[in-house]
């Protein structure tokens, strides 16, 4: 029987970890499969989706061809992914979910990482505004178009409810039971909670090694950082002869493996606290359970306030920044002024928006092109539209 395979592959997990039984299911019904559970289901359906994909060609830093050796949001993805199965296995949570959120997470993420986001958010100002969170449960809701029952992916619910990490309330009333929790003051599932600090841990060592690659970031005042600082020396101490990249990683691989084990000791610590016997009782929890110590989290502020500064306000990251805020407006305000602009299936998709909310539904269309924009492809559209010397 299908049912027995999933029950198979979940025997091992924790009381209180999602599985295929206490799922809150998907929208629109589906046949169990045969060979995995249904969250290994989820991930493959994201792992073949078109948005997965163009995650390739989209920044978190850097613009995609500032080099080959940055971090593209696919590669953060994946080692969020990585971290987060890492930690769920060795507290028996769920690992496919969580691999799952974790490759999702960022799917709504527009091109040129956050002066993307914030262009886009600017333009929508008047018609509700763009966050890259809920963008990322539209793509899997509703604008991937691959199968013929139903749009979107058809997740499951606890998937779903993974990708949308923060929700403001009025947002949260207009969507509903998979928004409930930002209501109600309950928690999500610890899969979720987990998936949202991996990508705290992958996104504070990877942005650390490639800012020191780019030569944006200087070593001397990182070392005066107290988790860098620390292994920075060790790693001087055991191999002194060490010099280059091989010192940089030796020390971030050791920041990455104190991190894991602080989140992992903290939630054991929290878990043998509150003893939750079901998926529920962690919902109803007075706090969330997956926690790193207060020691950690002062440490990881300090790491990100030193990225802020030294990295994101750097004035070369400042200056890419200005030009993709630019990019993202004209090609918005471009749209706006005709949307006959957009190729065929984008118009048929901002007409059929339009019909139904007016003009609030056509910048949504046109939102929804530009958010799926790849960093290149959104600076060649500008070049088509704005260029004359471009014939396209
Ligand atoms: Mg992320």
């Amino acid at each position: 029987m299908a049912g027995t395979t999933a029950d198979g592959l979940e025997d091992r997990l924790a009381p209180y970890a999602v599985s295929s039984r206490n799922s809150r299911g998907r929208m629109h019904r589906e046949p169990p499969p045969a060979h995995r559970s249904d969250f290994q289901r989820d991930r493959d359906r994201i792992i073949h989706s078109t948005a997965f994909r163009r995650l390739e060609y989209k920044t978190q830093v850097f613009v995609n061809h500032e080099g080959d050796l940055f971090r593209t949001r696919l590669t953060h993805s994946i080692e969020v992914a990585q971290i987060g199965r890492t930690i769920a296995r060795a507290l028996r949570l769920n690992e496919d979910l969580v691999e799952a959120i974790a490759l999702a997470h960022d799917l709504g993420h527009t091109a040129f990482g956050h002066a993307g986001q914030e262009a886009l958010n600017a333009c929508m100002k008047p018609w509700g505004g763009f966050e890259h969170n809920l963008q990322s449960l539209r793509v899997v809701d509703e604008l991937e178009r691959r199968y013929a029952e139903f749009p979107g992916l058809n997740l499951c619910f606890e998937t779903r409810e993974g990708i949308l990490k923060h929700c403001s309330p009025a947002r949260a009333s207009a969507l509903g039971d998979i928004a409930q929790r930002f209501l109600d003051g309950t928690h999500p599932p610890l899969e979720a909670q987990l998936a949202n600090l991996a990508d705290e841990i992958a996104y504070n060592n990877h942005d650390i090694d490639d800012g020191l690659r780019s030569g944006l970031l200087e070593l001397e005042p990182l070392c005066e950082t107290a988790l860098f600082g620390r292994y920075w020396k060790e790693v001087h101490d055991r191999y002194p002869e060490l010099r280059g990249r091989a010192q940089i990683h030796e020390t971030i691989r050791r920041m990455i493996d104190h991190m894991v084990r602080d989140l992992i000791d903290e939630t054991t610590r929290r878990l043998d606290a509150a003893a939750p016997a079901s998926l529920d009782e962690v919902r109803k929890a007075e706090g969330p359970l997956v926690a790193f110590s207060d020691a950690q989290q002062h440490m990881n502020l300090e790491l990100k306030q030193f990225l802020r500064h030294n990295l994101y306000e750097h004035y070369r990251v400042r200056r890419m920044t200005g030009k993709a805020r630019r990019v993202i407006h004209d090609l918005f305000e471009a749209f706006m002024n005709d949307y006959r602009l957009l190729p065929p299936e984008y118009q048929e998709h901002c007409r059929n928006k339009r019909a139904r909310h007016g003009e609030s539904g056509l910048a949504r269309g046109i939102a929804d092109y530009i958010a799926g924009m790849t960093d290149r492809y959104a600076i060649l559209e500008h070049h088509r539209l704005f260029d004359p010397d471009h014939v396209s």
